[in-house]
């Protein structure tokens, strides 16, 4: 695998290849990030996976600073299954950046409460696209909300890119992988289960579902000591909270917290 530092010898590499599929990623790999490198592979062009940290998404200055590092072990794990090349970047990449700003999808859900949080994204993302100029690039529907802004933003503006949203990757107990999962204790970890526990309560009664039932199932959520952002039923192209659950598609999604470490999951219902 090879690993580039700089733009220009991100575009030797470019120019001697035809297709890439892209995986951006903040580090910390993990089976979910290794699922889209598979994902990619899939495709049987050259596959590149970024790792940078984007100070632009965090909203909290010591998330930032404490976002889990493991540089060597996250080559190891890309190397073994095969990516062909990662991108590294420094922050000299944010310099004259375009600032993207997210529609109006970005006020739901995660972007109600982190303000800017989707612009970050939107700006980073588009900034890699344009040193990649990958063929398709793919994203983790864990994230539901920022693989949908980013396929609204990459259609509106055109741009060649086919991007692929990939299944959400579980531990065996339903939590969703996550790089902050590693700040959890084993016992908070349990505990962190109950997310995709609750989304599955929701999703499975969703014939007879009151906002009552939304209500207790977030109070039952609170007595286990989570602290709740978000636990909605939506429309999952408009991310608008839906209140006739008769109707399909549908998405589940919650935010809740356990201590300072939030922790995000949704179940798409089609
Ligand atoms: P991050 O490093 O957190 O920015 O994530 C990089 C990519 O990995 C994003 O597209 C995420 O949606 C995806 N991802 C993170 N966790 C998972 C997971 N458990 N299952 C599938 N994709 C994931």
């Amino acid at each position: 695998m090879e690993i580039i530092k700089n733009i220009e010898d991100l575009n030797k590499f470019r120019s001697n290849y035809d297709q890439i599929s892209f995986v951006p990623t903040m580090g910390n790999l993990h089976d979910g990030h290794i699922s889209l490198i598979k994902r990619a592979n899939e495709y049987n062009d050259t596959v590149i996976a970024s790792i940078f940290i984007n100070p632009l998404q965090f909203n909290d200055k010591n998330d930032f600073i404490n976002y889990p590092k493991t540089l060597d072990s996250d080559i190891s794990l890309l190397i073994k299954n095969e990516c062909d090349c990662l991108f590294l970047p420094d922050q000299s990449i944010l310099n004259n950046i375009k600032q993207i700003k997210s529609s109006y999808k970005s006020q739901h859900l995660c972007g109600l409460n982190r303000p800017g949080h989707f612009d970050g994204v939107l700006t980073i993302v588009n900034r890699l696209f344009d040193l990649v100029k990958p063929t398709r690039a793919i994203f983790g529907k864990k994230d539901y909300q920022q693989l949908l802004l980013i396929s609204d933003f990459v259609k509106e503006n055109n741009l060649p890119i086919n991007i692929i949203g990939s299944e959400i990757v579980r531990d065996q107990s339903g939590l969703a992988l996550s790089s902050r999962n590693n700040h959890l204790s084993a016992d908070e970890k349990k505990l962190a289960s109950n997310l995709y526990k609750t989304l599955n309560i929701i999703a499975n009664k969703l014939d007879t579902l009151t906002i009552n039932d939304i209500i207790n199932e977030k109070n039952k959520l609170r007595d286990l000591g989570f602290s709740i952002d978000y636990l909605n039923v939506c429309n999952p192209l408009e991310l608008s909270e839906e209140s006739n659950y008769n109707i399909r598609p549908l998405i589940v999604a919650i935010a809740a917290y356990i201590g300072e470490i939030r922790l995000i999951d949704n179940i798409l219902i089609t």
